[in-house]
């Protein structure tokens, strides 16, 4: 079950597996092909602990790479173990420009620190960028995010076990060292929870009043036209 780099073969695993991943380009899970990899003999005379591998994706066509551990040095070839490492993740999206300027700065930390796996990092600056939020809101803010989150719960149906660290982050009244540790479920969780009050409290409001600016503008603007043309 090892995939193993061969001086002469190359790169060979077990019933020539395939590697699907989400892109950290494109955003599409998709297959990645070898593009590039490293000198055998060079690998087995330094005996690294990890190497890394150049794939392309199917996609796009871009570059991902990836780091593997390796297991062993023997006649031509370097075993590696299977579980490898994305150098560069995915980054989330969100519609950042709706959003206060604070709980912007916040929010954008927090998303680079999921992207990157620091998911207690993450749950921090989800406390921050909410308290943020709650602040630019004013008066009754955390009411209307908290009436928002027991909304998605319901939505999602998540039970309320599972749920009680997620509001303990986001409305805790704790000290930050008192926020409780979160795998990465549980972040992902509270990623999608955060996504959504964010959306629910300003980029609704921010869109749709954008967009009633807009046909506002282009009733003024061509019932003025009509008169003219009359
Ligand atoms: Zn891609």
């Amino acid at each position: 079950m090892a995939i193993v780099l061969d001086r002469d073969q190359g790169l060979l695993s077990e019933a020539d597996e395939r590697i699907g991943l989400e892109c950290p380009y494109c955003g599409v899970y998709a297959h990645m092909s070898r593009q590039s990899l490293p000198d055998v003999d060079k690998i087995i005379a330094d005996k690294p602990k990890h190497v890394g591998l150049v794939y392309q994706c199917d996609s796009c066509h871009a570059p991902v790479f990836l780091r593997f551990a390796t297991r062993g040095f023997a006649n031509g070839q370097v075993e590696l173990y299977r579980n490898f490492v994305e150098l560069e993740r995915p980054k989330e999206r969100f519609a950042f420009s709706y959003l206060p300027k604070d709980t912007e700065v916040l929010f954008r930390e927090a998303l680079t620190c999921y992207s990157s796996n620091s998911f207690n990092a993450f749950a921090s600056m989800c406390r921050r960028s909410a308290a943020s939020a709650f602040d630019a809101l004013g008066e009754g803010g955390k009411l209307q995010g908290f009436e928002e989150v027991m909304t998605a719960q319901e939505i999602a149906g998540i039970d309320d076990a599972s749920f009680a660290p997620i509001k303990s982050v986001l409305f805790g009244s704790g000290e930050e060292e008192d926020l409780p540790l979160l795998d990465r479920v549980q972040a992902g969780i509270l990623l999608e929870v955060l996504k959504d009050m964010f959306y629910q409290c300003f980029v609704r409001r921010g869109k749709l009043t954008r967009a009633l600016k807009v046909r506002r503008f282009f009733v003024q603007d061509g019932g003025g036209n009509l008169q003219s043309t009359a």
